[in-house]
């Protein structure tokens, strides 16, 4: 029970790493979690496969690049529980996979607008409540793709870099206050987010993983060490959980 009687946020919460949080961060004993996406339907989905779980669950839609709707969902924490102890900002598309001189203006502002902004918002909208709390954890999802060079979706790679650097940033700036700022990298796992690509790619992505693909149920308990008050010196960490893959 590492998070006992806390209370978080989670974006992209209806995706597949974002429902295994949600039962992870359940079976850890959260008090009350606070689901977010996009996609109305499956959040919906979402929250009541763990309702009455012991955990207090409530869901709002937001578009993480409305700065405003993700400041809603946070205000949500805070008039529901009174407290936000854990954010973690999930919710992410991979984009086309074109080689980078192919990518258009428009994908590379889509998401970078998804994955960097987006992360931004609940960096800036959890900051407002933690700073005042003085406590808090920012868990951010970054990527290999923002460390290494294979990746073959240069937005993609691009926009997690820049989660990496915001991460940093953030942890230096605000850890007077007691807010840390942490994120983990990802490295391969099957989910909607690789619907896009074959059998062939995933094969190809499997063989720079040396313990091979991981699983969402793989990834989960770094999140949990970053929410949790065992990590309570860990600040501006970048946790690579990848099978390997970030040291080839
Ligand atoms: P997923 O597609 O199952 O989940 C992503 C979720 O984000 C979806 O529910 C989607 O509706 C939501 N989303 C997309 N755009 C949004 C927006 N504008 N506002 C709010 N929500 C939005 O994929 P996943 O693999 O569970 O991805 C979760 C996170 O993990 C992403 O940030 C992804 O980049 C990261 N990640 C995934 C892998 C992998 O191999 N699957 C590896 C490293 C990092």
């Amino acid at each position: 029970m590492r998070l006992s009687g806390k209370t978080a946020v989670i974006t992209g919460a209806a995706g597949d790493l974002g429902r295994a949080l949600t039962r992870r961060f359940v079976g850890e004993g959260a008090a009350g979690l606070v689901l977010s996406d996009v996609d109305p339907d499956a959040l919906a989905a979402a929250a009541l496969a763990v309702q009455g779980s012991g955990a207090k669950i409530s869901a709002l839609v937001a578009d993480v690049t409305d700065r405003d709707a993700v400041n809603a969902v946070v205000e949500l924490a805070v008039a529901e529980h009174g407290v936000l102890d854990v954010m973690v900002n999930n919710a992410g598309v991979l984009g086309t996979t074109a080689r980078l001189h192919r990518q258009a203006p428009e994908e590379w502002r889509r998401v970078l607008d998804i994955n960097f902004f987006g992360t931004l918002h609940g960096v800036e909208s959890a900051l407002r409540v933690m700073r005042r709390q003085r406590n808090g954890s920012i868990v951010n999802t970054a990527s290999v793709a923002g460390l290494t060079s294979w990746a073959f979706a240069a937005p993609y790679g691009v926009s997690k870099a820049a989660v990496i650097q915001l991460t940093k940033l953030a942890a230096v700036e605000y850890a007077e206050e007691r807010v840390r700022v942490n994120c983990v990298c990802p490295g391969v796992f099957p989910s909607a987010i690789h619907a896009g690509n074959g059998a062939d790619a995933m094969t190809a992505m499997a063989v720079r993983h040396p313990l091979g693909l991981g699983t969402v149920d793989d990834v989960t308990g770094a999140y949990v060490h970053l929410a949790s008050d065992e990590s309570g010196w860990t600040t501006g960490s970048v946790l690579t959980v990848d099978g390997g893959c970030s040291a080839l």
